[in-house]
């Protein structure tokens, strides 16, 4: 007996198969037991038929006839043993009624007694039995009984194990195949084990990761935070699973779905801890397509409705924080319909795509267009100074699709009707824009198509009056529209006149006379300011002239410079053209530009305006004190005078810190060795204090308003006249 239980227990070992191993089993129990034959049967899982495992001395016949016998009272012995989960002993197969449902077999095999015996999981569920059937009647000896005993719990741990090795394979297949990597490493965190998919993904073979730390696989792109979240909920829970971003052996960064558990030992210490992850880059692919297709127009690729409200709404909560303005325009081509109808939709779609790129090309690089419908557009314009930027860019829109398309050999024109609503003036959420938007393009439409229309009536008044003063001042110069006013600069101890500042006054053709105020910003925004300006320096510098030959007294004269004439055309070119020219001495012409535009100048203005120096020409620092000057950059320019703005003179003496300002721009003047000249002096008592504290000279009201140079003359004249 203890040699059939080493030769079991070795085959076992050997790693024989559990079928080879029970027919060895039955070999040798047959031999200690003769003519009896031994079998072992398997009970399925729902515990409803009985199967032949091993009964290698059965006849086939027999087999195939107790196979699929049901565990009930008539079944024999096993099917008694099974059912009731307990020895049965049949020493008279032939007198048992507990045979009769085997009642045919038990007579061609002429059974005369049939012992079986159950044999049971770990868990104490019924796993066969094992039987001794044999031609003779009669009960089991004692010597039987353990032989039964014996035989049945070897069947039963060759069972056992083999449940436990078959489970084993199956997990190791699902292991290899899986299409999941799958990666376990040991408690120190060193990768003992990884599957197929595991190298497919990573591009790792096996040998080059184990006995690794699975951080070789780490991207960057999670901080430690995200680590240290994911090792609490392992420590936690046991578990973790989320998104992640490793790096493959190429380099390449990819994202995962990851799930890590924890596999504890007996004392509950972790053991192991097994991952699990798939690729989801493509997924994220097609996420992003379905993006896209979500989020775009397919046929023109441009943005849609959808993400179109989304940026603006973006932008609206970006400029409550950082006030800017923002200006929505709703394009519609005028009788998109026509086209459609007469060449095919085929040719509008067609069309379309070129309208959509020939507006795109015509927007700065941060706009955003996009297609809200069949023929509309709605541009997004971010960042806008002044409402008639969107006038322009929407002329812009306009000006692009002036030419024709040609599309599969036609010549096709359209032409955009555009409505255009400003935030925070027409709405501030995006239906509204929209809305007033579009209903400014209905009235584009309603004003004869092919323009433009703001939403707030009085802004599109503005703005078509704007361009009309455009208009007529580009045609102003030809015209000799401009003329030239002149105002004294006196003396401040005896009143005499010492210069005279040039001021531009332009006669509209209906208005009359307007003052710079009104056109000089448009000149400016256009660049026509730099051939006006020219103008008005050589129509000044020639009328000094001119009063210089005629005898009167030799004065100083101021004209105004643009911050867009200081360039090295203005001031190298065309100044120095009209000094020679005109024969006027350099150092009796100061040019005047205001505090704002230097204190705004570049190192190559500065370089612009230290060449004046070599000219002569002296300079001025116009409305001084309306801004933030630098010392630094006053002391870089060859400055001559400051002139204090007129509002830091308007209530004086009445007003202490507009006195304390003008004090200190004198004694700062002073200091730096230049000319003082109080602007808008209109009243004696202005003029007193002024004095007092130290000003060179005074422009204002009191001393002469500007005038025309027939009325400058006689003023002059009135000077060398004897009193
Ligand atoms: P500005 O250079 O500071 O010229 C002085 C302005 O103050 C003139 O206004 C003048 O009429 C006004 N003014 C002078 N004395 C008094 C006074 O006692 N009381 C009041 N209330 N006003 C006084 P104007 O002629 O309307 O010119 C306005 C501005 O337009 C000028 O300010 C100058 O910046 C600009 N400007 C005029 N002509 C030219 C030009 O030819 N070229 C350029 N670039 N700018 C010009
Ligand atoms: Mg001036
Ligand atoms: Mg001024």
């Amino acid at each position: 007996m203890l040699e059939l239980q080493r030769n079991i227990l070795e085959s076992m070992a050997a790693g024989q198969s559990s079928g080879q191993i029970l027919d060895s089993l039955c070999r040798m129990i047959e031999t200690m037991v003769p003519e009896a034959l031994a079998s072992v049967m398997l009970l399925d899982r729902e515990n409803r038929e009985l199967s032949f495992l091993s009964g290698p001395s059965f006849p086939p016949g027999a087999i195939s006839y107790f196979n699929g016998i049901a565990p009930s009272p008539d079944m024999g012995s096993c099917g008694n043993a099974a059912l009731l989960g307990e020895p049965i002993y049949i020493t008279d197969v032939a007198a048992d009624p507990r045979w009769n449902g085997l009642r045919e077999a038990a007579n061609n095999l002429s059974i005369g007694s049939c012992w079986s015996i159950p044999f049971f999981s770990e868990k104490q569920e019924i796993l066969g039995t094992f039987a001794i059937t044999s031609k003779n009647r009669g009960a089991p000896t004692p010597f039987h009984r353990r032989i039964l005993d014996i035989a049945s719990s070897l069947a039963g741990i060759t069972l056992r194990n083999h449940q436990r090795e078959e489970c084993l394979l199956q997990l190791s297949t699902v292991f290899r195949d899986a299409s999941e990597g799958m990666l376990i490493t040991n408690a120190q965190g060193a990768i003992i084990e990884v599957n197929h998919s595991f190298s497919e993904i990573t591009g790792y073979a096996k040998e080059e990761v184990l006995g690794k730390n699975p951080k070789i696989l780490n991207s960057g792109r999670q901080d430690q935070a995200f680590f240290l979240r994911m090792w609490q909920s392992l420590k936690d829970t046991g578990r973790w699973q989320g998104e992640i971003w490793n790096r493959r052996k190429s380099g390449d960064i990819y994202p995962e779905w990851l799930s890590i558990s924890r596999i504890d030992n007996r004392e509950g210490k972790p053991h192991n801890y097994a991952a699990v992850f798939s690729d989801i880059s493509s997924l994220k692919e097609s996420e992003r397509k379905l993006y896209h297709l979500a989020h775009h127009d397919p046929l023109t690729g441009l943005p849609n409705r959808l993400l179109m409200t989304a940026r603006l709404e973006h932008a609206l909560k970006q400029s409550s924080r950082n006030p800017t303005h923002l200006a929505l325009m709703f394009i519609d081509l005028d009788r998109f319909k026509n086209v459609n109808d007469s060449y095919g939709h085929a040719l509008g779609d067609q069309l379309l795509v070129n309208v959509a790129r020939r507006l795109s090309s015509h927007l700065r690089s941060g706009d955003t267009i996009a297609r809200i419908g069949g023929d509309e557009f709605v541009v997004l314009l971010e960042q806008l100074e002044q409402a008639d930027q969107a006038a322009v860019l929407a002329q812009n829109c306009i000006d692009a699709l002036a030419k024709p398309f040609a599309i599969t050999g036609h010549e096709i024109f359209i032409t955009p009707s555009i409505g255009i609503a400003l935030f925070p003036e027409d709405g501030d959420d995006a239906e509204t824009l929209l809305k007033h938007a579009d209903i400014a393009m209905y009235r584009a439409k309603e004003d004869g198509r092919h323009r433009y229309s703001f939403f707030t009536k009085k802004l599109s008044d503005k703005v078509k009056e704007r361009l009309k003063c455009e208009t007529l001042l580009r045609r102003a110069l030809e015209r000799d529209e401009f003329e030239l006013h002149y105002q004294p600069q006196v003396n401040a101890q005896r009143g005499e006149i010492v210069g005279a500042e040039a001021l531009l006054r332009w006669n509209h053709p209906e208005q009359g006379q307007i003052l710079p105020g009104k056109f000089i910003p448009v000149l400016e925004e256009t660049g026509l300011i730099r051939a006006v300006g020219a103008w008005a320096l050589k129509t000044a510098c020639n009328q000094m002239r001119e009063w210089d030959e005629s005898g009167l007294p030799r004065i100083r004269l101021a004209v105004n410079l643009s911050a867009k004439q200081i360039s090295p055309e203005c001031i190298n070119h065309r100044l120095q053209s009209i000094l020679s020219e005109s024969g006027f001495a350099p150092d009796r012409l100061e040019l005047e530009i205001t505090e704002h535009s230097v204190m705004q100048g570049t190192a190559m203005g500065n370089q612009l305006l230290n060449g004046l120096r070599e000219l002569g020409v002296s300079l001025a620092i116009d409305d001084f004190g309306s801004g933030h000057s630098s010392l630094m950059r006053l002391k870089q320019l060859p400055v001559h005078c400051l002139k204090i703005e007129r509002s830091l003179v308007r209530d004086i003496p009445s007003d202490q810190d507009e006195q304390a300002i003008c004090r200190a721009v004198v004694a700062l003047g002073h200091s730096l060795g230049v000319r003082i000249v109080a602007e808008g002096v209109e009243r004696e008592e202005q003029a007193d204090f002024l004095r007092s504290i130290g000003c060179d000279e005074f422009q204002g009201y009191l001393y002469g308003r500007p005038v025309a140079a027939g009325a400058f003359r006689q003023l002059l004249a009135l000077q060398t006249a004897p009193r």
